[in-house]
């Protein structure tokens, strides 16, 4: 089978960092938490967890060592309370991502009532919701009635969030009666380039595979962007779970992988893809 990988796919820098940066942790210290998955990739979590890295879902779990920031971030009060417990913290989150954190308390300290536009289950948004006081989430449209009236609002974005829903968000928002509005742009270029060259990649080819954990906002968002040009988009962890009947009597694939996905994943499906 001929395979077409798109040209910007797999770890981003913020990702490769914590991956470093926790790789290192476990070489110096015994005893190393992670409070959730350090990255949405269970692959990499899994080989982490062989290396001794604990994944624990809250500071709870923790009396004694080192905790790991994950690339999300933790909110402030999840650090103190680390801190707390004299627990040494190694702060692994994305630059981008605590930049999000930092704009959503000015904001605050500025008089904007802090907006993001996110999921908000995810620990990113969740983190920067834990950064100033009252953080109003949004994520559809059918949101925008959360906002109050007469405020100034101050809009920030989940850092893997599409340009495109981005701007339909801020479309909308700009109908709502508010008496000022400050917009700071905190979408990742990482993420976007991904974006663009999936999509790029995905009207090229008969079956388009995203890999990446099931997690994984920023390749959650690549299939769904992948699949409105190419129906035929398949968003798999790993070679294991390609269901190989998706391929009969197809020619070319295309292959991209979310942020997240490491390196071996992708050269084990190509490997494997073209040898059918
Ligand atoms: S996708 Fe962007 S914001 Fe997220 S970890 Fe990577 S570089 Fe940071």
């Amino acid at each position: 089978m001929k395979v077409l990988i798109a040209q910007k796919c797999g770890f981003c820098h913020g990702v490769r960092n914590a991956i470093r940066v926790a790789n290192q942790t476990l070489e110096d210290e015994h005893d190393v938490y992670c409070l959730g998955p350090i990255i949405h990739n269970k692959d990499m979590v899994d080989q982490l967890s062989q290396n001794g890295l604990k994944t624990v879902s809250t500071a709870d779990e923790i009396l004694s060592g080192t905790v790991l920031i994950r690339s999300h971030g933790a909110a402030p009060k999840q650090i103190a309370k680390l801190k707390e417990k004299g627990l040494n913290i190694i702060d692994a989150t994305c630059v981008l991502v605590k930049r999000v954190q930092h704009i959503a308390s000015e904001f605050e300290k500025e008089g904007y009532k802090a907006v993001i536009i996110g999921e908000e289950d995810h620990p990113e948004v969740k983190a920067v919701v834990g950064c100033a006081k009252d953080v109003i989430v949004i994520t559809e449209e059918s949101d925008i009635d959360k906002l109050p009236k007469h405020t100034k609002l101050g809009i920030v974005c989940q850092t893997t969030q599409s340009p495109e829903h981005f701007g339909k968000m801020l479309g909308a928002i700009g109908q709502c009666d508010f008496s000022e509005l400050k917009v700071i742009n905190t979408l990742c270029n990482e993420a976007i380039k991904r974006q663009e060259s999936a999509v790029e990649l995905c009207k090229q080819v008969d079956i388009m595979f995203v890999l990446g954990g099931l997690e994984s906002a920023n390749t959650k968002r690549l299939a769904e962007l992948c699949k409105t040009v190419n129906q035929q988009t398949y968003h798999l962890q790993n070679w294991k779970e390609l269901d190989k009947t998706l391929i009969s009597g197809k020619i070319t694939a295309g292959v991209t992988a979310g942020a997240s996905t490491p390196d071996w994943i992708i050269d084990e499906f190509v490997n494997n893809l073209e040898k059918m």
